[in-house]
């Protein structure tokens, strides 16, 4: 938290004083009796949950998501009021002091944003050095590197404009000279710059994480794990991140662990100049379901690519097996649960060692309780939400599996030889042999450009559209009722459909430009659908304005069933073809075609009614696990008071929820 702002902790220590109760303040209040002692009204009330249950799930007052500010929408009154009547009013009251003037400023606008001081924004990576420069930072990295002193773990003060301090995440107060180069550090160049190292940032809840990691060694079942854990211990203690990289290769080692689990300072998108990593830390559990159906598919994967459209000459010779594994998250220690995630981070460990690319099921498949389905028809509203997370299984694992792991592309080798037959191979789109490809040197993403990634995405997704109709794959998703057979076909086209109407929300107009590489490739094929007539838009306008009230994304069944698969079929060969031959002109232009919007509708109002009735972005109810004592029937329950059985504690999804599930946590 104290890595966003000088003050997430304290209000996310208020919070909890406010809301705890006093003879355990891990045990929630009555939550009715404190509002009725407050006096306050039910919409006071619900927007200091609101607020509070917002900053406990950001673990801060700044959306994780956006990195902009957010103030609570009722007056300080409630707030006050909700501190006298808090059964720790004495710890409410002066954390309230510390926080309530910097809860609602707005003030000076350019502290409303998390990112460079030089810019006036706030930033706690760089603590008490509002002044710090672009340059400063820049030479003191400079320095660090030099010595090979990683900086993921710290935080930067400036004294002056030659002497600042490195703050070290870590328990020990001393720096064992065997991982660190002896303090200060003095640069060589001018300006003479002196660098103090100081350890034991943040050294309270790292002490905290290392005696939680202590009880998970002996429950590790595994000794690379227990090797894992002593590397993290190392790390947390000493601030040595590169016993987290040693973490991280036995992480990657340990092939398909019923629970996984990553932790430490991982991602840089908090620090706006990317050199300063968030700590956080997931648990989550294999799901076993699904990643044995991803494992049937993959180890077919060879022959079931064989079938896609654009033929044995663009295919790849041997199949690399992809890694991907589906997983339910049980706890996530951070301010924003992605989706995916495809880590470590560490580049020479990612060459070495390799990585895993790990998707979130139950955070992609998460609904709020009463969340619209929009842009659907109201007669096909429950088949959605019957067949959605299932059909999204289905797209997910052949999207991952086969689209991202399929086509060739042509290449010239140093020594002049190629991996293709430059005479006999015949490019489907002119007939002729094929004129282009990769050069020596040459990548994918040096050729394609801007439209890579975006494009590369459109294929996969195609690829996963094209195969829902596979009779093979289906079965081993255990479609095998005819009537399922052609629901989820069409589901899968509804589907991507409903995607590419929500892509508008990434679109802007002004500049002509997609913000999100996916959801720019659902656009195109959704219009792909529509030229080709599988799907068409269906307005709804007011009688007597002719303003567009809603809309519903129709796709026709009949035509997804005996048409489908030729139409995306053709697609998918316009852009392996052009991605096999190096053709990176022609994909950009081909692709941007592809991914305008269809009409002028979609530019303006469509796209006015997506932003509309777009949903909020979700929070998560955390679960929490205890140890309770096993009862075994007709033995005395264990005398072991904590007990050896795991028990999971469940909330309701409301904001009491969220701040019940904090409470428990006691941290
Ligand atoms: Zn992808």
């Amino acid at each position: 938290m104290n890595q966003w702002t000088p003050k997430a902790e304290q209000i996310y220590d208020l919070i909890l004083s406010l809301f705890g109760s006093a003879a355990d303040p891990s045990k929630p209040v009555d939550f009715t009796a404190l509002q009725q002692t407050a006096q306050l009204s039910q919409l006071e009330w619900e927007e200091a949950l609101d607020y509070s249950a917002q900053v406990l799930s950001n673990l801060c007052n700044y959306k994780s998501f956006g990195a902009t500010k957010f103030i609570p929408r009722c007056p300080p009154s409630t707030f006050h009021a909700l501190v006298s009547a808090s059964q720790q009013p004495a710890k409410a009251a002066a954390l309230w002091e510390l926080v309530k003037d910097d809860m609602y400023s707005l003030e000076p606008v350019p502290l409303l944003d998390i990112g460079k001081p030089s810019a006036g924004h706030l930033s706690n990576y760089y603590p008490n050095s509002q002044d710090i420069s672009d340059l400063e930072i820049n030479l003191v990295q400079a320095v660090c590197d030099a010595h090979q002193l990683s900086t993921l773990n710290t935080r930067l003060v400036k004294h002056s404009p030659t002497e600042f301090s490195l703050l070290i995440a870590s328990v020990t107060d001393t720096l064992s000279p065997d991982v660190f180069p002896s303090s200060p550090l003095k640069s060589t160049s001018q300006p003479q710059l002196t660098i103090h190292l100081k350890p034991s940032d943040f050294s309270k809840p790292l002490n905290q994480v290392c005696a939680a990691l202590v009880e998970a060694k002996k429950h590790s079942g595994s000794e690379i794990r227990a090797q894992m854990i002593d590397e993290y211990i190392k790390c947390f203690k000493e601030g040595d991140m590169g016993a987290h990289k040693a973490a991280s290769k036995l992480w990657v080692k340990d092939v398909s662990p019923v629970v996984e689990s990553y932790l430490g300072h991982i991602e840089a998108y908090v620090d706006p100049f990317a050199l300063r990593a968030e700590w956080e830390g997931f648990t989550a559990i294999v799901n076993k379901d699904l990643s044995l159906k991803f494992e049937q598919l993959v180890n077919r994967a060879e022959h079931l690519v064989q079938c896609l459209p654009w033929g044995k000459p663009f295919e790849v010779d041997v199949f690399r097996r992809p890694d991907f594994t589906a997983l339910e998250i049980l706890n996530f220690a951070t301010g924003g649960i992605p989706a995916g995630i495809n880590i470590p981070n560490y580049f020479d460990v990612r060459e070495s060692t390799g990585f895993k690319n790990v998707s979130l099921v139950n955070i992609l498949s998460a609904k709020a309780p009463d969340e619209e389905i929009t842009f659907i028809h109201p007669s096909e509203r429950e088949l959605y939400s019957q067949w959605d997370t299932r059909t999204f299984d289905l797209q997910v694992a052949n999207h991952e599996l086969l689209g991202h792991g399929s086509g060739k592309l042509l290449q010239e080798n140093k020594d002049g030889s190629f991996n293709f037959d430059p005479k006999t191979t015949i490019n489907p789109l002119t007939g002729k042999p094929v004129e282009s490809w990769y050069k020596p040197g040459e990548t994918y993403g040096s050729k394609f450009g801007v439209v890579a990634s975006s494009m590369e995405e459109c294929r996969a997704e195609a690829v996963a559209l094209y195969l829902c109709s596979n009779i093979e794959i289906l079965k081993i998703f255990g479609y095998e009722d005819p009537h399922d057979i052609e629901t989820i076909q069409y589901m899968t086209f509804l589907l991507m459909a409903r995607a590419g109407v929500r892509a508008l929300e990434w679109y802007d107009p002004k500049t002509q430009k997609h913000g999100q590489a996916h959801m720019q490739a659902r656009l195109g094929i959704t219009k792909w659908m529509i030229n080709h007539g599988l799907a068409q838009l269906e307005e709804v306008r007011a009688p007597e304005t002719g303003t567009l009230e809603d809309a519903y994304i129709r796709v026709n069944k009949q035509m997804v069933l005996e048409k489908g698969k030729e139409i995306i079929g053709k697609l998918l060969v316009e852009m392996q073809i052009r991605k096999s031959i190096a053709d990176g002109k022609g994909a950009e232009k081909f692709y941007n075609e592809l991914t305008t919007p269809p009409s002028q509708v979609w530019e303006g109002e469509l796209r006015d009614l997506v932003i509309r009735k777009k949903q909020a972005r979700k929070i998560f109810v955390q679960p929490n696990t205890v140890l309770v004592p096993s009862v075994d029937a007709g033995s005395a329950p264990s005398t072991n008071h904590d007990g050896d059985q795991v028990h999971l504690i469940d909330y309701p999804t409301t904001n009491i929820g969220v701040i019940e599930s904090f409470l428990n946590r006691n941290v």
